[in-house]
């Protein structure tokens, strides 16, 4: 039968009934015979509020008691699923993420998972028990708590999933599974039955919210199986797998839009050898990342270069480039952040060209115009004004998907 790992959000546990609706469908698969690993967030907007509940006391508090707060909203969540299962006459244990082995590095508020000494929870199996671990959580090497950032239960489900060779991981949420664009904004948005790996991982880092992104590349770096679907519809979700298997899939699989960034010019930098790298390694020596980079070609022995941050970085960024202009010696910086970016993703886009001018003229079309241009094997982003970006996307959105409307 096998082993399945669920996960559920903290909408789909939100209150009472919703939990109990989540213990209806783990204790339905668990009937059909399969050794059961659950995943939880914490309930509805719990972490948001403990957030604010230490703003009140100490705005400054420490990372550390940080973690030792945030954790505890999947503590409640779990218990609160277990007794909803006991209730329900079923054997059922729940277990905090250090009960359940996870070994994390010490970045309090965003740690890495670095081992899971699954012992206990195999124990557990092998009693034919329910097992609910708690999301987005672990110890350090000294034993303290921490978190993995927000989003992160995602990527315990699929870390447990990948240790324990899990036959699925299914990430219960509330909506259907991942679609072509944000449902909520873009009139046409259609729900994927499949989607690669690469794919969604471009989705996920381009802010579409379905996914924490690193879930998804633990998940292709241990070939998960996974499968995105919602606790509240019944229907079936999207799988998220190395190859898809759609002959005549549209090679375009979405549309993103990523509005927490800013963009940054140095206007007026020497023509010469080694200046995008002081800039680039200055930048990085402050874990700021870079996104898309534009250098203009020179006038007389001067040129300029522009990219994007993103928006929480601005400031920080700002900063350590007003550092390097004694030594640079450009003209001026100039900054906004009245600037979002908007990309399509595709896995087939490498074998069809052109599908890059396409969105171009969906944007010509709509009078949108184009600041920054970036493109990869499997994506292709503009960044544009803040203000043009919803129209763009569904501009982009049905230049692509009306054309292909019956084959997805
Ligand atoms: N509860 C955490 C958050 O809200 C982790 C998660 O939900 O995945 O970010
Ligand atoms: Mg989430």
């Amino acid at each position: 039968m096998g082993l399945i790992v669920q996960k559920f959000g903290g909408s789909s546990v939100a209150d009472a009934d919703r939990i109990r609706n989540v213990a209806r469908i783990i204790t339905e698969t668990y009937r059909r015979g399969h050794d059961m690993v659950v995943v939880l967030s914490a309930q509805g907007d719990t972490t948001d509020d403990l957030l604010k509940k230490a703003g009140q006391i100490n705005p400054k508090a420490s990372k550390r008691e940080m973690d030792m707060l945030l954790s505890t909203g999947e503590q409640m969540s779990c218990s609160l699923c277990a007794m909803a299962i006991e209730a329900m006459g079923y054997p059922v244990i729940s277990l905090t993420g250090w009960q359940a082995g996870f070994h994390t590095t010490s970045t309090y508020g965003n740690a890495r998972i670095k081992s899971i000494r699954t012992e206990r929870v195999l124990t557990e199996l092998d009693k034919r028990k329910i097992v609910i671990v708690t999301g987005f959580q672990g110890l350090d090497k000294s034993d303290d708590i921490t978190t993995l950032g927000r989003g992160g239960s995602d990527t315990s489900a699929v870390a447990l999933a990948a240790v324990l060779h899990a036959d699925l991981c299914q990430i219960y949420t509330d909506v259907d599974g991942v679609f072509t664009a944000d449902p909520r904004c873009v009139t046409g948005a259609r729900k994927l039955d499949e989607i690669t790996y690469d794919e969604m991982l471009e989705l996920a880092t381009l802010g579409a919210q379905v996914l924490h992104n690193r879930s998804v590349e633990m998940a292709k770096r241990y070939n998960v199986n996974l499968e995105v679907l919602s606790s509240f519809s019944g229907s079936p979700g999207t799988k998220v797998k190395e190859v898809t298997k759609n002959m005549e899939k549209p090679y375009v699989s979405g549309v993103a839009k990523d509005k927490n960034i800013a963009r940054l010019a140095l206007v007026g930098l020497h023509d010469q050898p080694g200046i995008a790298f002081r800039i680039f390694s200055s930048l990085a020596k402050y874990k700021i990342n870079v996104d898309i980079i534009l250098q203009s070609i020179g006038r007389g022995d001067t040129k300029d270069i522009s990219f994007t941050v993103c928006r929480t970085d601005l400031e920080k960024a700002q900063e350590v480039l007003e550092d390097l202009k004694p030594a640079l010696q450009f003209d001026h910086i100039d900054a906004t952040e009245d600037i979002a970016k908007v990309s399509i993703v595709g896995a087939g886009m490498i074998d069809n060209p052109g599908v890059a001018s396409l969105m171009f003229e969906a944007l010509y079309t709509a009078g949108i115009n184009i600041r920054m241009i970036s493109t990869s094997e499997i994506k292709v982003s503009v960044l544009l004004d803040e203000s043009d970006a919803d129209h763009a996307v569904q501009a982009i959105h049905d230049r692509f998907f009306s054309e292909f409307g019956d084959l997805s």
